[in-house]
């Protein structure tokens, strides 16, 4: 892609236009080679989150247009939080974040979880033999974003400090590239930190943190399996009051919030208290992802070249350092592209893996799962509980993966159901839950100004994806009527040739700015046009199709 003169380490006849972009030798708290200004910038007692504070959701509430970028103003805890009984129907990764954020605001918060076991403490152990036959995507690949990772440190610091004890790290996308493309580190560079462990690691940690909470009980081995209603807050729409268990026992609540995740069931239990449908819209996500974790003996992670993301033609490569010296690889295809299945083969993997030459040195490590692990049927969903203006019913929302889910290899569910947590607690804070009428239409509003953009944008770059992985597939070039592809490819094509552009590249990539606003930065989209317009002539650091399926099939 790019001249440079920087060697990759592990392949040195592999002269660069490699960066090492994700480095994460460096456990949490050790001393590093950063600025201090910029080491200041990524603590969390800096208020340094991204878009979303208390202050957007009060602008959008009352009509005002969301910023894009504000610091959290101080806002009147006292009487402004009205104390409320909160059931959260989930355990995830997301539904536990939603939980620690609502019991700091004051209310008395239930989570129930269908499965039973708890977290362990030791991380190995999470990993051996925590059952979490609720979340498919337990063992697969995560990485967690700067957005989540900004949310945590702002929000939930004691968080931060439980993930590095337990060997999670903290990875910085643009201060680790080289200088001679990042140029000099800058005050800001600090929020494009990012945090990485494997999914049950970070998930047992949020999950022990929150057990020792005040004004927070989590109840596993106890599954929800429908809704109890009391009289209506408005005519003709079903107001919840509560759950009901498998065990037929019945929990009362001010508010239920379902994150049961991608499977939600909720759509049923409406329909069994005499609630209008809510408006879904559900899609085959189109992809399948083939991913192994690894280990080094020396707990070191390989470096990074490149992005961890990377479209390497017709399949995606996916790199992702994780906690305690380990790793994971993971190649994503369409999942139209039937000749590509046989990667579940764990031989015809590694062949495969080994025939890119930005990715194969990820394989210098010992693996530490069974063999390949392969998930396809994803579903891109997006549930609204607002249908036609009006709320279905009142006293229930939805959050997190069972709000809205997509393509996973972009890393960003974690990141955008925290978002939306924090609007939900925001909207609590704000209107309260005296008017669950009023709530409702709030947390709507919130969430579709301030959460949902941010979610069609991934769509809108997943159906490019795969549209572009079906014209190489026939041997097309993809050139789709949309300026706003075009506009995305070049900025990442003008990131390896330009500072700004570069940290405009990662702050979408971070869930950190929406492409729109970074190219309109003043001068930016210029740049973009003189650097990157270019993208298409620039050689993909691959096989070709041809050599690609003759690998796969053992050629
Ligand atoms: C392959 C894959 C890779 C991914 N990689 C990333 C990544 O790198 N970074 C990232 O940010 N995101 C990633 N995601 C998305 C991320 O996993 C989700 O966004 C996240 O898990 C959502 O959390 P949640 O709490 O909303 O739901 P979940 O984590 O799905 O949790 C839902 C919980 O609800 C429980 N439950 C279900 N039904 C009931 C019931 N009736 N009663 C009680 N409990 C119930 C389940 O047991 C489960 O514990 C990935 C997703 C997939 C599929």
């Amino acid at each position: 892609m790019l001249p440079g003169s920087m060697v990759n380490p592990y392949k040195p006849e592999l002269a660069v236009n490699q960066i090492a972009f994700l480095s994460a030798s460096h456990p949490f708290w050790q001393p590093s080679a950063l600025p201090r200004s910029v080491l200041r910038a990524s603590q969390p007692s800096e208020n340094r989150t991204g878009a979303l504070c208390r202050s957007s959701v009060r602008s959008t509430l009352a009509g005002g247009a969301p910023p894009d970028i504000c610091s959290l103003g101080p806002w009147a805890r006292e009487g402004a939080v009205r104390i409320a009984r909160i059931l959260i129907v989930g355990a995830g990764v997301v539904g536990m974040g939603a939980a620690l954020l609502l019991s700091r605001d004051g209310h008395e918060v239930t989570v129930l979880e269908r499965d039973a076991d708890a977290p362990p403490a030791d991380p190995e152990e999470s990993w051996d033999s925590w059952q979490r036959k609720g979340v498919n995507q337990f063992r697969l690949p995560h990485f967690f974003l700067a957005r989540y990772r900004s949310l945590l440190s702002t929000e939930l610091p004691e968080l931060m400090a439980a993930l590095a004890a337990a060997g999670a790290v903290r990875v910085n996308s643009v201060l680790s590239a080289p200088e001679q493309l990042r140029g000099p580190a800058r005050e800001e560079d600090g929020a494009f930190e990012c945090l990485s462990g494997r999914r049950c690691v970070v998930e047992a940690v949020v999950a022990s943190v929150a057990s020792r909470s005040p004004r927070l009980a989590i109840r596993r081995g106890t599954a929800v399996t429908g809704l109890v209603t009391g009289p209506a807050a408005h005519d003709g729409v079903p107001h919840v009051t509560g759950v009901r268990l498998a065990s037929g026992e019945e929990l009362p609540a001010d508010l239920v919030v379902d994150m049961t995740g991608r499977r939600s069931r909720l759509p049923r239990w409406l329909e069994s208290i005499g609630a209008r449908a809510p408006d879904e819209e559900l899609d085959d996500c189109g992809f399948i992802y083939y991913g192994r974790h690894f280990r080094s003996a020396s707990g070191d992670v390989p470096p990074a070249i490149g992005g961890p993301l990377q479209h390497l033609g017709s399949i995606s490569s996916l790199t992702l350092p994780a906690d305690n010296g380990t790793w994971s690889v993971t190649l994503i295809t369409s999942a139209n592209d039937k000749a590509l299945r046989p990667l579940h083969d764990a031989g015809t993997w590694e062949r495969t893996v080994r025939s890119l030459p930005l990715v194969a040195h990820w394989l210098d490590g010992e693996p530490i799962d069974d063999g390949v692990m392969a998930i396809a049927g994803i579903e891109d969903r997006h549930r609204s509980l607002m249908v036609d203006g009006a709320p279905v019913a009142t006293g229930v929302v939805v959050a997190g993966d069972a709000w809205a889910c997509s393509n996973p290899s972009v890393g960003r569910g974690a990141s955008i159901g925290m978002m939306q947590a924090t609007v939900l607690r925001d909207t609590i804070a704000a209107t309260g839950l005296k008017d669950p009428w009023e709530f409702a239409c709030a947390f709507h509003r919130a969430t579709a100004e301030l959460v949902e953009p941010w979610f069609r944008d991934t769509l809108a770059a997943d159906r490019h994806r795969l549209a572009e992985i079906d014209a190489l597939i026939a041997g097309d070039q993809y050139r789709p009527p949309d300026p706003a592809w075009e506009a995305s490819q070049a900025l990442a094509s003008a990131a390896f040739k330009d500072p700004d552009c570069l940290r405009g590249f990662v702050s979408v990539g971070m869930v950190l700015s929406r492409e729109a606003d970074v190219l309109s930065r003043p001068g930016m989209l210029e740049k973009v046009t003189d650097l990157g317009a270019g993208w298409r002539d620039e050689p993909i650091p691959a096989p070709d199709r041809d050599d690609l399926l003759s690998t796969v099939a053992g050629g």
